[in-house]
């Protein structure tokens, strides 16, 4: 009886809903909306190309049994399945990991906030904002200088855990905190990001959800989402917080389920949640031009408005949310959409309230792919943070001022002293206007000397462009063949730089090569100590193909604008099985025409390139290497490198400062796949490579022939030069010709005293 006792104890406190993975084939298009009307969360699915994957509770599988859907079992026990990949001793020497399989449980947020707090007084402020349902607090931190004052400087919002089984939301928030405070004074974006804003978190809104999970799983993998109201009495408790929002609250029983055992259940009223007010008021009471709130996973970006179909939001500011939006997944390659462009619609959504009730640019970054899933193994929270520290300072950045520069050459030859003007144009990216004046400053190599280097406005707007035209000159003092630089800085009272470079050769340029692989060229494939099998250079259309994450592993276009070919490392025939036609057993080479380069005094060379490597069985073992030769049997690097891109890259070098300029000019490009000690298996890995648009610019000496004035060309001004001058006007007309161009100062064709006064003039000048 006794021991009947403690089990119906023990089965009782431990007793929670079991969350399965499954995989739906074959589904038609109706079904994401099927699913989402019958109530079955599908915030994160994986969508294949005919079939989707996801998790679902017990009581939403009985729905799906109910209505006779089929479905493959993926995983039985998804929290069991979570909790075996996280590792409570894993250690990283640059971030603090917790102690539920290295994330934090609710006890340590709160112990990591006053420690940030602790060790950081004069730039951090801890505001509690309230008691959970469960009388939990919740807690906002603010990162500033002078935090405990309430300064003049533009706001923004990050917050974290409304879903209580999405734990990167909150770890990624304490990783950017750090980074934030640890660089502060060190890094100068850091630095401005802490001096000039005002940096607000709320890394947990939902701590009942995460102390249940903290409960049923204590290394981690809890399934609960929603917080703990009692709702449902055979099934999931809770309301969705991301659903109680008051903006849309309702709309419709697809964005969001009145049943109360739903994952996504909306409560009885909008706001009826203590947690979804507490978010309420504490934005209310700030001004926050935009906003992330954080969930996972799926690898998406996704903007408001998302209650229908059909955007709502005017143009303008979605256009602007996408730029943002843009920018800020170009490094993690996260997918940019509305809800109902990734997902389907939803209502009473937190991002539609911020934006729909204030016009706050309210994001929702969902965190890690699809292996990833809701509790990542403990070794990826780290890179997943990493991953979303762009996004984070893009944030900081354009909730206040936000400078793109773009400077601009309308010339692309420069010889030696003729003036070229530089065009500048200025636009304030961001939602703040400038703070106080914007300053440009150039700045330039020894051998570029500007007219005028310093240019004042008395402001810029947000969104505002200047576009100050050719607005200065400058002129060259080189032969030709150097490299010059020009860097154009624009900062306001922040201090913050922003700027814009280029770099330009000296000298008069011409096109030599311009090669986009449409027709048939003289390139050619094959090297007698090539060995790889299979993934040989081809001319032709590339076919793309993708690893388990649907990352692009080869490219499935080339880079022309106008154009379809490029020589790339072979098509398979399954786009998902990108083992199948990459390079394997070795390396592959493409040989350039031999090209006649002697008579330049400098050639520049620019092509774009692919390459991929971090995949397969030992990511970043392999190489790309480009080599040029002037003399058909030396060849010297310009490339060597195991860097992956998927994506096209355009590499740019300048030619004669690898080797000097022959009538033999080759160049070899190499894409390899060897073993190398230490590697996995066989040594294979995934090894895509391309090149496309292969250009040779060259430049003529333009060293002035006839330096006017200079007769005895010593290259000096002096009165030698007038000895000369005087010698010639005196002497036989049939002795002129040959100093014609150099004596004829006037350029009147001859040469008498006028030519000696300007000559004489110009030296005592
Ligand atoms: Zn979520």
């Amino acid at each position: 009886m006794r021991i009947l006792y403690i089990c119906v104890y023990v089965s009782f406190l431990f007793s929670s809903e079991i969350y399965k993975e499954i995989n739906i084939e074959n589904i038609p298009n109706s079904t994401l909306k099927f699913l989402s009307v019958i109530g079955v969360d599908i915030d994160h699915i994986y969508q294949g190309d005919d079939f989707i994957q996801f998790a679902i509770s017990q009581h939403d599988l009985e729905k799906l049994d109910l209505y006779n859907v089929d479905y493959n079992i993926i995983h039985e026990d998804l929290e069991q399945f979570y909790s075996s990949r996280l590792d409570n001793s894993y250690q990283s020497r640059d971030f603090e990991l917790g102690s539920m399989g290295g994330y934090y449980t609710y006890d340590e947020i709160i112990n990591r906030l006053s420690d940030i707090n602790n060790q950081y007084p004069d730039l951090t402020e801890l505001i509690f904002l309230g008691n959970s349902l469960e009388g939990r607090d919740i807690w906002a931190i603010k990162l500033s200088d002078n935090a405990n004052i309430d300064e003049n400087e533009p706001e923004a919002l990050y917050t974290g855990l409304h879903h209580a089984r999405e734990p990167m939301s909150y770890m990624n928030l304490f990783y950017f905190m750090d980074w934030l405070l640890e660089n502060y004074e060190f890094d100068n974006l850091a630095t401005h990001l802490i001096n000039n804003r005002e940096l607000w978190f709320i890394p947990a809104i939902n701590p009942d959800g995460l102390v249940y999970n903290q409960t049923i799983a204590p290394n981690g993998g809890g399934m609960q989402r929603k917080n703990m109201l009692n709702t449902c009495n055979n099934g999931v408790d809770g309301v969705d917080l991301n659903r109680n929002y008051s903006y849309m609250w309702a709309y419709d029983n697809e964005g969001s389920s009145p049943d109360g055992c739903d994952e996504t259940y909306r409560g009885n009223s909008p706001f009826s949640e203590p947690e979804t007010q507490i978010v309420r008021d504490f934005v209310l009471e700030h001004d926050f031009p935009i906003a992330f709130n954080y969930h996972s996973y799926s690898n998406l970006l996704i903007y408001p408005l998302g209650y229908e179909y059909d955007n709502p939001a005017p143009q303008d500011d979605l256009d602007i949310m996408i730029e943002y939006g843009e920018d800020m997944v170009q490094f993690n390659g996260y997918a940019l959409g509305s809800g109902p462009d990734l997902l389907y619609p939803v209502n009473g959504e937190a991002c539609d309230w911020m934006y729909g009730e204030l016009g706050i640019f309210a994001y929702t970054p969902e965190i890690g792919n699809y292996n990833d899933g809701f509790w990542p193994q403990t070794s990826r929270i780290i890179p997943l943070a990493e991953e979303n520290l762009y996004p984070n300072q893009f944030l900081g950045l354009v909730t206040g001022s936000k400078y793109v520069v773009s400077a601009n050459l309308s010339s692309d030859s420069f010889v030696q002293n003729e003036l070229y003007p530089l065009n500048i144009s200025i636009f304030n990216q961001g939602l703040g206007d400038s703070n106080g004046s914007v300053y440009i400053n150039i700045e330039s190599s020894d051998n570029v000397v500007f007219e005028l280097e310093n240019i004042n406005l008395n402001n810029l707007s947000s969104r505002e462009t200047i576009d100050l035209g050719d607005i200065t000159y400058f002129f060259i003092n080189s032969a030709s063949g150097t490299l010059e630089n020009i860097r154009v800085n624009v900062y306001d009272d922040d201090g913050y730089e922003y700027y814009s470079e280029i770099e330009f050769l000296t000298g008069e340029s011409q096109i030599l090569i311009n090669e986009d692989f449409e027709s048939n060229n003289d390139w050619t494939v094959g090297a007698f100590d090539d060995l790889a099998q299979d993934g040989i250079w081809e001319l032709g259309v590339p076919n793309s193909t993708f690893d388990e994450n649907n990352n692009l592993v080869q490219t499935g276009t080339d880079h022309s604008e106008n154009g379809l070919n490029c020589y790339f490392t072979g098509n398979g025939d399954n786009p998902y099985s990108p083992g199948q036609s990459d390079v394997d057993g070795g390396k592959t080479t493409l040989f350039s025409p031999v090209y006649d380069l002697s008579e330049y005094s400098a050639a520049l060379i620019s092509y774009w390139k692919w390459y991929t490597n971090n995949q397969g069985n030992n990511p970043n073992s392999d190489y790309w290497i480009v080599q040029v030769t002037n003399d058909g049997e030396n060849w010297v690097d310009l490339e060597n490198t195991n860097e992956s891109f998927n994506f096209w890259k355009n590499e740019q070098f300048i030619l004669n400062e690898y080797v000097s300029l022959t009538n033999q000019i080759q160049f070899k490009f190499i894409a390899d796949d060897s073993y190398y000690e230490g590697d996995n298996g066989s040594g294979g890995s995934l090894i895509e490579a391309a090149l496309d648009d292969f250009l040779i610019k060259v430049f003529t000496d333009n060293e002035d022939e006839c330096p006017i004035g200079d007769l005895n060309e010593d290259g000096l001004f002096n009165v030698l030069d007038v000895v000369v001058m005087v010698t010639l006007v005196l002497g036989p007309i049939d002795e002129w010709d040959i100093y014609l161009c150099l004596a004829d100062m006037n350029g009147d064709e001859q040469l008498n005293v006028q030519d000696i006064v300007i000559l004489v003039n110009l030296i005592l000048n």
